[in-house]
């Protein structure tokens, strides 16, 4: 079957002594879930950002879906905004002529369906470290994207937080069938996760 993400050759030097990534040859298939683990310093979120589109190759190619969708490991919410409104606006920016409405509901499905019912109005820093997170992936969730990517999104939460998100992941997967990539620095939880661990 042909992959959906290809990359071939892939490179991405900073400078003449900062080479993040040197000939780096991936295929993912359509469904995977895959976990990249690797050392501190290894260039695992310098490849996520190649896969997502906000950085680009100095060499090789990347053949990826124009749209994919990233969680970010300190949940990067625009702290002015409540979660409703981090939700919506991903909403809004991807479907035009939805009604004011139409977008809030939408949210709010995917808010609710992260378990975050009562806290729609809070602001992020009225928020837990975990539900930071479950509104970064329900922002991410309601991008509507088919690649799912997630650079160390529990590595600042407690094991029982990181436990329960673990199963929402699985769940969130086994679902929607999205193809998920996650970057992860333990071995544990990309065994736990991962059909196939790079
Ligand atoms: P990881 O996510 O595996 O910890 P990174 O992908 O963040 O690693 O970084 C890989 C290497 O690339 C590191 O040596 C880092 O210092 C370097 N690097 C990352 N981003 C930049 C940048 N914007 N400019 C220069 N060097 C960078
Ligand atoms: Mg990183």
């Amino acid at each position: 079957m042909e992959p959906l993400i290809k990359l071939e050759k892939l490179g991405r030097k900073f400078s003449a002594e900062s080479v993040a990534l040197k000939d780096v040859n991936l295929e993912i298939q359509k469904g995977d879930f895959i976990c990249i683990i690797g050392t501190s310093g290894s260039g695992k979120s310098t490849l996520l950002n190649m896969i997502s589109g906000i950085d680009t190759p100095s060499e090789g190619t990347i053949k990826k879906p124009d749209h994919v969708a990233m969680v970010f490991q300190n949940s990067a919410l625009l702290p002015w905004f409540t979660a409703l409104d981090n939700v919506s606006l991903i909403i809004e920016a991807q479907t035009k002529g939805l009604s004011k409405k139409n977008i809030r509901d939408e949210a709010l499905k995917h808010l609710e369906l992260m378990g975050l019912k009562n806290f729609v109005d809070k602001y992020p820093h009225q928020l837990s470290g975990g539900q930071r997170q479950r509104v970064g992936i329900a922002r991410a969730l309601a991008a509507n994207t088919d690649v799912l990517l997630l650079d160390e999104p529990f590595s600042a939460l407690d094991t029982q937080t990181t436990i329960e998100l673990h199963i929402d992941l699985i769940k969130i997967w086994q679902e929607t069938g999205k193809t998920i990539i996650m970057v992860s620095h333990s071995i544990e939880e990309a065994v736990t996760l991962a059909n196939r661990i790079v």
